[in-house]
């Protein structure tokens, strides 16, 4: 394992709470991965842009392909939203500061 993975493994274990977020068995056995929620697929770039599939919030802890396939959300537009809104809402808490400033 490189020291990227291992730093990889680290993050996954440290805000998954150390558990698949789909069976919830522990991510120190087996082959942890982050699933993306949203499809990274290009289509799915080309719609909601690299910002939200890269987005920390778009990625979920799983402990295998199959748990991983099934944290995919790309086909259920209702949820696709919720989280697209969620995403942008964090980060717009980041520029609160600046909009304090000016008014
Ligand atoms: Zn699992």
């Amino acid at each position: 394992m490189t020291e990227a993975e291992k730093n990889q493994r680290r993050y996954a274990l440290a805000i998954s709470g150390g558990v698949c977020e789909v069976c919830g068995k522990p991510l120190t056995d087996g082959q942890p991965q982050g699933a993306h929620r949203i499809g990274n697929t290009k289509a799915n770039r080309e719609k909601y842009g690299a910002f939200v599939i890269d987005h920390p919030l778009n990625i979920g802890y799983t402990c295998s392909l199959r748990c991983n396939a099934a944290l995919d959300i790309s086909k259920n537009p209702g949820e696709v939203m919720r989280l697209c809104k969620k995403i942008y809402q964090r980060e717009a808490l980041r520029y609160e500061g600046e909009i304090k400033k000016t008014t």
